[in-house]
């Protein structure tokens, strides 16, 4: 039995009309003889509009019955899209996440996919062609129903492909690829024949949404091959597969930002064994995602302790700040939340220096000041003032030849 797997996002499913295009794509593989598996999002805005009336009862919303809220908009698609593809006589059904089951941990609103029932589906598609699975949700030990977190259909439907052995997971979304960076931002971004699964999960993890990252961790694992492309066009997109030799061998691959970011600084903390995990521990505990860290030299026994952390949980972490800080002996909490995150990425880098001091170069021309900088084999990421974030970005793309006009090598 050839599966394939093909996954829409909410802009694919944004209207009717849109629907009727996903069934001329699903109809490709399904006229082929494949069975397909369709995981589908919520229509575009259904998942902000059911976050904000949560968000009206109270800041604090009890996170089971949000993720019993959130997950509904993509049980309206699902539905939807089943009652057309019998409409055209295909034998077809919906399915939710607890019906299969896909089994989460019980970490609500960002859980993560623990296991999907192989013999169920392997019955299911037995008595179905196309199983269209609703994105983003699954269910937990205590038969309650969990999400993956924001843009989660992507994991979905990548645990899907592995789970199941499909051929290929077809990631179909607004854009015809993955770009060097968001063309959105930069009209000069280029479309990516091939992307590496380790470059891919440095933009994803960088801020490039156009992959939610735990679906990259996915495919790497499982050597799943995706391919990302456009639902309003037959373009060939961009395939994330394992590095080969055949690849496009360029330097830096592209550049990712993160404009979801806050800057904190515990100024004057003791500086003595200890201060990082008093710190760093009920910030983990609280399930805060902290990403950059600086420590300065001490300067007679006292140091600044400065790091980033998604913006939405800045408030909680004022609050636990608030607790420890007096133990530290820190004199102040200092916190910015107009910075952004730009990072320039490529598998090119292992082997290459220079790369960062090139980026720093560009930057300093454009006058744009460096608040942190962090480094890893393939990556060179830089907290800026969130009001250069485009002016940083098309500076960057431009310096490393990835415009579309630029060099086809951007070696340096
Ligand atoms: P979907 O609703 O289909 O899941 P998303 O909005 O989650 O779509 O992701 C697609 C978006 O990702 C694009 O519209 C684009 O603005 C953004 N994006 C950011 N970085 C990139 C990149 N490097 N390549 C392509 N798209 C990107
Ligand atoms: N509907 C969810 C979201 O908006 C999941 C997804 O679209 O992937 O985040
Ligand atoms: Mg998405």
């Amino acid at each position: 039995m050839n599966i394939v797997v093909q996954k829409f996002g909410g802009t694919s499913v944004r209207n009717l009309e849109c629907m009727k295009q996903v069934l001329e794509k699903v109809l490709v593989p399904y006229e082929k003889g494949n069975k397909v598996i369709v995981v589908l999002s919520a229509m575009s805005g259904e998942t902000n509009r059911l976050i904000d009336l949560a968000n009206e009862w109270s800041d604090t919303p009890d996170l089971a019955e949000m993720d019993s809220l959130v997950s509904t908009g993509e049980q309206v698609s699902v539905a939807l899209f089943a009652m057309l593809l019998k409409d055209r006589g295909i034998k077809a059904r919906s399915l939710l996440g607890f019906q299969i089951p896909i089994k989460t941990n019980v970490a609500y609103t960002r859980a993560r996919i623990l296991d999907i029932d192989r013999e169920q589906m392997n019955a299911l598609l037995e008595d179905n062609d196309i199983l269209v699975v609703a994105g983003f949700q699954g269910c937990n030990e205590g038969k309650r129903i969990t999400t993956l977190g924001r843009g989660g259909s992507d994991t979905s439907a990548v645990a899907m492909a592995a789970a199941v052995d499909a051929d290929i997971c077809e990631i179909f979304t607004d854009v015809p690829g993955v770009f060097t960076t968001d063309p959105n931002i930069c009209s000069q971004a280029r479309k990516l024949d091939t992307v590496s699964y380790d470059e891919m999960l440095e933009m994803a993890s960088m801020g490039a949404k156009v992959l939610q990252i735990r679906s990259v961790e996915f495919a790497k694992k499982y050597n799943v091959k995706v391919h990302v492309r456009s639902t309003f066009s037959d373009e060939i997109g961009t395939y994330v597969t394992q590095e080969d030799v055949n690849m496009e061998s360029l330097l830096v691959s592209g550049i990712a930002y993160d404009k979801d970011q806050a800057r904190v600084t515990l100024a004057k903390v003791n500086d003595e064994p200890g201060v990082s995990a008093t710190l760093f521990t009920p910030l983990a505990e609280a399930g805060i995602l902290v990403d950059m860290i600086v420590q300065n030299p001490s300067r007679d026994g006292r140091t600044d302790m400065t790091f980033t952390i998604p913006r939405a949980d800045l408030s909680n972490t004022l609050e636990i700040l608030d607790r420890i800080k007096d133990s530290m002996g820190a004199e102040e909490v200092l916190y910015d939340q107009n910075v952004c995150k730009v990072s320039v990425i490529g598998v090119g880098m292992r082997n290459h220096s220079g790369v960062a001091s090139h980026a720093f170069q560009a930057l300093r021309d454009e006058n744009i000041n460096i608040l942190m900088i962090s480094t890893s084999e393939i990556k060179i990421t830089c907290l800026i003032e969130e009001k250069y974030t485009e002016l940083a970005i098309r500076t960057l793309h431009n310096t490393f030849g990835l415009d579309k006009s630029g060099s086809e090598e951007n070696m340096l």
